[in-house]
């Protein structure tokens, strides 16, 4: 399923002294089966735009469509919409209220009318989905450890089976371990369950390795669009919109600027390690000294 947002500007508070422009005429489509990050600075629209993938908010100017369907239009039925596109705020877990686990994720889809078997297993699936083992199902979820409730909860939104789900900045205030497993559970949704994912991040490391394609945005716009390598290969303009590089990217920048026969674009531990092994078993053959 894809989303396709055309010339989408957002107005907070249009017409009064508080009018605040969030969204400056936004293009962007979302492909059937991409995984797809936003990364932005704090403040430069992030939050306000994928809160329009499912009309939770509307356009002051343009248009939303989800599998070809203007979501804007009369007599689109937005509880639809909201089943095919699963959104996950920030900080879900302080969404959290039923009084067990089961109860919490299986809470939308028995909105939606679903019991019994299929409730079960849609429960079931979604637990499994993020690594919640099934002996939680009946604890309270205010035991749980911060990690764990955010992953209940983003299992809730799983339970509705969508077609795509947002994630609004997953892997924030989570520790290193609780992050790993998160980006791991996301991957594994992408691959394994045929779903589109869009996830919001301002951590470069993460998004370097996870997405497919990186949507840069910076005060209300979208100001670059491309694969991981190249949109890291401009550092400088990622650096002027506040936002660094990945830190193996610019271990990598600086052997090049040595000299080093490197490629440019690694992006993670394991292919620095490799293009350094690479570049070093090369040197020695051509009896280059590489602490030149
Ligand atoms: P991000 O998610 O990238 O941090 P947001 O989409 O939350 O950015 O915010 C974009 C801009 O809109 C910011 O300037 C923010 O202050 C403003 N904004 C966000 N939510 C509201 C709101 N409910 N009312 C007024 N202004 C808002
Ligand atoms: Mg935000």
């Amino acid at each position: 399923m894809s989303i396709e947002i055309r010339d989408l500007t957002h107005i907070y508070n249009a017409g009064t002294p508080f009018a605040r422009t969030a969204l400056a005429n936004i293009d962007l489509i979302i492909n059937d089966g991409e995984l797809v990050a936003i990364i932005g600075h704090t403040g430069s629209g992030k939050s306000t735009l994928v809160q329009h993938f499912n009309g939770l908010l509307r356009p002051t100017q343009g248009s939303v469509k989800v599998d070809g369907v203007d979501i804007g239009k009369k007599g689109v039925n937005l509880r639809d919409i909201r089943r095919k596109v699963g959104l996950v705020f920030q900080y879900p877990e302080h969404q959290l209220f039923e009084e067990t686990v089961w109860d919490d994720v299986a809470f939308g889809p028995r909105n939606t009318g679903i019991s019994g078997e299929e409730l079960e297993n849609r429960v079931r699936r979604a637990l499994e989905a993020v690594d919640v083992d099934g002996s939680f199902a009946k604890r309270s979820p205010f035991e749980l450890s911060g990690g764990e409730k955010r992953r209940v909860a983003i299992a809730g939104v799983l339970a509705m089976e969508p077609s795509i789900i947002v994630l609004d900045e997953p892997t924030a205030g989570l520790d290193p371990r609780g992050r790993e497993d998160l980006l791991r559970q996301i991957q594994r949704l992408h691959k394994d369950r045929d779903l589109t994912v869009v996830f919001v991040s301002h951590n470069m490391a993460e998004v370097a390795r996870l997405a497919q394609r990186l949507v840069v945005m910076d005060q209300g716009g979208i100001v670059m669009e491309d694969s991981p390598e190249d949109i890291f290969a401009d550092g400088e303009c990622l650096e002027a919109m506040g936002l660094g590089v990945p830190d193996m990217t610019l271990l990598m920048q600086r052997l090049l600027d040595r000299g080093w026969p490197l490629p440019a674009s690694a992006l993670t531990i394991e292919d620095a390690e490799e293009a350094i092994m690479a570049a070093l078993a090369a040197t020695k053959k051509a009896g280059v000294d590489t602490n030149a």
